[in-house]
């Protein structure tokens, strides 16, 4: 399935406070793989294959749109898959809608603590996963490395390239933007809209690229990963109902409304020509 794109990535143009920008639909990539998730996943799962793995094991919050593409993703490439999810106490409860998707995709959910999953990057914690589950293949959380990077440069397409200037991304663990700042031009820009408080992302991306024609900024995060505030939502609605295209509100809505407000504070020089990834994620919206 990740063979071809599901389907051709329509691009959106609207006026924002009267400067047109070009909203690039990776929404719309997949039913049940929206966004950059079909990117980030595409070569982790060739890969898998390739070396003749047929369980796949990754991580995530209750709510991660990437759990849900995973779990997608193994069940149509025929692979088991099992999601380690942060907060021990939903055991407990019922499963949330992304959960549930995730279940009935045959992901297997083992739940393990906030202090636990806060080790997931430690080699010990990485050794004790492998020795529980050792025929699984390992995604990390939000399936962000290099073969994520790899995917996310196919993005952009030639006509990205030629005709921007400016590329303007929602970040959560800087995969996506990573892969955009690969494909990207020496004379483009690359804006990311952190969705976390701090600029910890900084060291994140500069991992995963040696360029410089990017930066990250954590001034519309609304106080947080996953949190907001009754503006970022009013912004979010009014925004559908204007141009009739659909936003959630962790990622997308809080670089729109980032975007939406560099643009009225006439931020980029003037013709700069923008187009903004509209990264997906709609299987998440206002779950809570
Ligand atoms: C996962 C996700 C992101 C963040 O992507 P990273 O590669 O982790 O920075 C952005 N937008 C949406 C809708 C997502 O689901």
């Amino acid at each position: 399935m990740f063979d071809s794109l599901a389907r051709a990535i329509p691009d959106q143009t609207l006026l924002l406070h009267g400067v047109k920008i070009t909203v690039k639909r990776l929404d719309l990539v997949h039913p049940q793989i929206s966004g950059n998730k079909f990117f980030k996943l595409k070569y982790s799962f060739l890969d898998a294959r390739r070396q003749g793995f047929k369980k796949v094991l990754t991580f995530g919050g209750a709510y991660s749109n990437h759990i849900a593409a995973a779990a997608y993703a193994a069940h149509a490439c025929g692979f088991a898959s099992t999601g380690i999810i942060r907060g021990e106490e939903l055991a407990a409860r019922p499963l949330n809608p992304t959960l549930q998707t995730a279940q009935q995709f045959g992901m297997q959910l083992r739940f393990i603590s906030r202090e636990q999953y806060r080790l997931k990057h430690t080699a010990e914690f990485l050794a004790q996963l492998q020795a529980d589950y050792p025929e699984h293949y390992m995604i990390p959380e939000g399936g962000t490395n290099a073969l994520a990077v790899q995917g996310c440069r196919e993005i952009l397409t030639e006509n990205d390239l030629n005709n921007f200037d400016l590329i303007c991304c929602a970040a959560g663990t800087g995969g996506t933007i990573a892969g955009l700042i690969e494909a990207s031009l020496p004379r483009q820009r690359i804006l990311g809209f952190s969705a976390l408080k701090g600029l910890f992302l900084n060291d994140e991306v500069a991992k995963l690229t040696t360029k410089t024609n990017w930066e990250i900024i954590d001034d519309y995060c609304c106080g947080g990963y996953a949190k907001t505030t009754p503006e970022l939502l009013q912004f979010m609605h009014q925004f559908e109902k204007k141009y009739n295209l659909p936003l959630e509100q962790v990622y997308t809505a809080k670089m729109m409304m980032g975007l939406s407000d560099l643009i009225q504070r006439s931020h980029f020089p003037k013709n700069t020509r923008i187009l903004a990834i509209h990264s997906g994620g709609l299987q998440g919206k206002l779950q809570k």
